[in-house]
């Protein structure tokens, strides 16, 4: 296993928020399969730059890219590089100590705060956002991030939709930690929950039950009055990041929906207006960066059945396959669709003599690469 960090676990360790302790805990799973004989973890090097695909080639039978989604979808709105205006990449690298993030800083001084954005990750931030001092003192995170989320100023947290609350992608068992908050409660105004007719379609059908669940979630906050509140805000798109070199505020446009049932766009109206914060955290989702110049098909890497089209014995797994999409348990069903095309082409093979580690090591050390190794 090849990493660009000298840690294992990628999203797991840096993406997934450090109260979520149960999903962090398959990392006890990954280290049991790491203490398998012939398993050897080579930290520090980063495929595509340090050693190549083809490098890799030439000394394994087989490579799986398991590569992630690892940079940012951008609003693309002016103000978007304002001091106080972050990704959640950045934010949730910051927390859980990711070493591309953990030098940033932010400034949780002002008293409301913008989260862009309707899928999972948004509720992370916010959770992290809204812990108190006690809850932040339970999990398992850097100190730095525990002394600034504790000492936070944040009297309000608002979530920004672009589309309607029966488009939303948050699932309603993320939706139901919010409740679990020692010291933030959720508001969403009864207006909001309105939907069109399309929308009422969507609501109904078999195919949309887990939008459904999470839609009576939503219905449920009783917006009880607590030091922190967090409000959900739908049908509605930053068009600008406010301020001279800090976020004050976001301009907000507000959406009607078009389209027909099941495939309903955001179209923007006149209807804009500024909203005063001093933080914003965009949680669009991510997208795949280009180290490896492999074809892509929208946002993943083009393959049939696992395999990378136009190589040999070159496969894909996990979000890099999938896009940046879906759980984390839903990638081990994913992994076990590439495996039979994995398994076939080596029943085809010649076996090769036994691997020299040691050719590795020397490729690696002559480019000047110090890779942290299992054995
Ligand atoms: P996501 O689920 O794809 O949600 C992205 C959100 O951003 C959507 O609401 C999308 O709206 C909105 N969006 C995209 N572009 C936008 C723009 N330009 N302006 C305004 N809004 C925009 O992505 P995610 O939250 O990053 O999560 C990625 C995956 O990880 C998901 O499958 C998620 O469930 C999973 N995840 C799971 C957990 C967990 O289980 N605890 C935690 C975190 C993440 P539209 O729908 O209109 O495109």
């Amino acid at each position: 296993m090849f990493e660009r960090l000298s840690a294992p676990h990628g999203l797991l360790r840096y993406g997934v928020a450090p109260d979520q302790k149960k999903i962090k805990r398959i990392a006890d799973r990954f280290d049991r399969i790491a203490l398998e004989y012939g398993f050897r973890f080579w930290g520090n090097v980063h495929v595509g730059r340090d050693i190549t695909v083809e490098e890799l080639q030439e000394r394994y039978d087989a490579i799986v890219l398991a590569v992630g989604a690892s940079v940012d979808r951008q609003m693309g709105i002016p103000g978007e590089g304002l001091s106080g205006c972050y990704s959640s990449m950045e934010f949730v690298g910051w927390y859980n100590g990711h070493p591309d993030f953990k030098q940033q800083s932010f400034d949780l001084n002002c008293e409301r705060a913008v989260i862009v954005g309707n899928g999972n990750v948004a509720l992370d931030v916010a959770r992290m956002l809204a812990r108190s001092e006690q809850e932040l003192h339970s999990l398992d995170m850097p100190d730095y991030a525990r002394e600034l989320l504790s000492a936070s100023k944040l009297k309000e947290i608002v979530i920004v939709g672009r589309r309607g609350p029966a488009q939303i992608s948050f699932t309603a068992q993320e939706l139901n930690m919010l409740k679990t908050l020692e010291r933030a409660s959720v508001f969403v105004g009864d207006s909001e929950l309105v939907l069109n007719d399309e929308s009422q379609f969507e609501m109904a059908s078999h195919e949309n039950r887990h939008r459904k669940r999470a839609y009576e979630v939503l219905q449920s906050f009783d917006g009880e009055k607590k030091d922190v509140g967090i409000r959900m805000t739908f049908l509605q798109s930053p068009v600008e990041v406010l301020g001279d070199h800090c976020v004050k505020g976001v301009c907000l446009c507000h959406n009607v929906m078009k389209g027909p049932a099941d495939d309903q766009r955001a179209a923007p109206t006149e209807d804009v207006h500024d909203l005063s914060c001093g933080l914003v955290i965009s949680c669009i989702g991510y997208a795949m960066d280009d180290t490896f110049g492999l074809p892509k098909f929208g946002d993943h890497i083009a393959h049939e059945e696992g395999r990378v089209q136009g190589t040999d014995r070159v496969y894909v797994t996990g979000w890099a396959k999938t896009g940046p999409q879906g759980l984390i348990g839903g990638t081990k069903a994913d992994a076990m669709q590439t495996l039979p095309a994995i398994l076939a082409d080596l029943q085809m093979l010649k076996p090769r003599a036994s691997l020299d580690r040691e050719a590795v090591m020397q490729l690696l050390k002559q480019k000047g690469i110090q890779p942290v190794t299992s054995l």
